[in-house]
């Protein structure tokens, strides 16, 4: 059984101790010393790294009550080995623990909402209580009082109660094991069994800040940081509204009124160019109509464009073709070579017959109607010679 020294000591960052057994597994080396300050993963709560002297730690767990630490390279030295634990890490695994113990315990305090699941990320914690629904408001009071815990700085106790003394404390939810329990109180407002890493006063939790929530199932997920995480999160959103403040050279305070003006002006910016671009294109319709070349009495659109949007071109097309005896013959060398051939109704033509003739000039693919017909394909220097056979065809069969 290997004796764990953060129980004794959560604070403890190094030691020395004796390795009593490395086992080779795929290359890694499973070591067991007679007593450890790290802490393997378990309860929600990620693992230590460090050294053991100069080898890397980079994996902690526990089996059948030895803790095993995972090294990349055989260990040398055996006897009084110099173990470091990566403190940093180390510090932030107890602030976000000890915050949710206390973030749990709010929940269950103001809406009797119990937590039922429990992640602390690389960058984020999040629990999930049982609440179907949680409101802005809801969200600050808990948040509101989680603070009051940690700046009250309660002393934050760990327990191993007999089973009658067990019976009597009031659990926030009962343990998970049948022996050796263990017990975190923090100073008569809640008592959670855990087998965590826990700071002994909840001032050292620091800020609690809950970012946001959302409905998993029947329960609500909270992502919230504490200590350094909170301050990481409060520097870069501040950085933020720094500049987006800057930019739009308002105060801070006035952000959010300030995005909502340029989003709402942006809207109504899109339907004017929307309008206008409906209007130019009614213009263009017009002008093409009129300066089209007459073939007794049918008026023969014909024009290829380069660059331009195949979308706008068919709603120009349909424009034309709503006018009388008129025939469009339309390409547009895009990124592949596109063609509309339309005509008014009035006109006894097949556009889709005359289509299939001429699309394989250019390897071209599609259809349509006797009145509309459009495709593309993928040699654009045929384009013009494809369109203008249409325009022969037409002009000779048709008209
Ligand atoms: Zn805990």
């Amino acid at each position: 059984m290997t004796k764990k020294l953060f129980f004794k000591n959560v604070y403890l960052k190094e030691f020395t101790a004796n390795i009593i057994s490395k086992e080779e597994i795929e290359g890694e080396f499973h070591i067991v010393l007679d007593q450890t300050a790290f802490y393997p993963e378990g309860g929600g709560q990620p693992c230590d790294t460090g050294t053991i002297d100069s080898l890397k730690v980079c994996y902690v767990y526990e089996k059948d009550n030895k803790i095993y630490h995972i090294v990349d390279k055989k260990p040398t030295k055996l006897n009084n080995v110099k173990c470091t634990i990566d403190w940093e890490k180390r510090f932030d695994h107890m602030q976000q623990h000890l915050g949710q113990h206390i973030l749990s315990a709010c929940f269950e305090e103001l809406f009797d909402a119990e937590t039922v699941g429990f992640h602390l990320g690389t960058a984020f914690v999040t629990i999930d209580v049982t609440l179907s629904d949680l409101s802005n408001d809801q969200a600050q009071k808990v948040e509101y009082l989680a603070n009051q815990v940690v700046f009250n700085n309660l002393r934050v106790n760990q327990l191993y109660p007999n089973p009658s003394k067990l019976s009597e404390l009031p659990l926030r939810k009962p343990p998970k094991v049948d022996k050796n329990i263990r017990i975190i109180e923090i100073d008569q407002f809640d008592f959670s069994p855990c087998g965590g890493t826990h700071p002994s006063y909840t001032g050292e939790v620091g800020l609690i800040k809950i970012r946001k929530w959302e409905k998993i199932r029947n329960n609500i997920r909270i992502e919230f940081v504490c200590g350094n995480r909170a301050l990481k999160d409060f520097t870069w959103k501040n950085d933020y509204i720094y500049k987006i403040a800057n930019l739009l050279s308002i105060k801070d305070l006035d952000v959010l009124n300030g995005i909502e003006k340029i989003y709402s002006n942006y809207h109504s910016q899109q339907k004017e160019i929307k309008k206008l671009k409906e209007q130019l294109l009614n213009y263009e319709a017009f002008a093409l109509y009129q300066e089209a070349d007459i073939h007794k009495e049918i008026k023969i659109i014909y024009k290829i464009y380069d660059n331009r949007d195949f979308n706008e071109l068919r709603t120009l097309a349909t424009k034309i073709i709503s006018k009388p005896n008129a025939i469009v013959l339309f390409g547009a060398r895009n990124k592949k070579a596109q063609m509309i051939l339309s005509s008014s109704k009035q006109i006894e033509i097949n556009m889709n017959e005359i289509f299939k003739k001429v699309c394989i000039i250019f390897n071209g693919k599609g259809g349509g109607n006797n009145h509309n017909a459009q495709g593309g394909g993928d040699n654009l220097s045929k384009l013009e010679d494809a369109l203008k056979e249409a325009k022969n065809i037409i002009i000779n069969q048709y008209i």
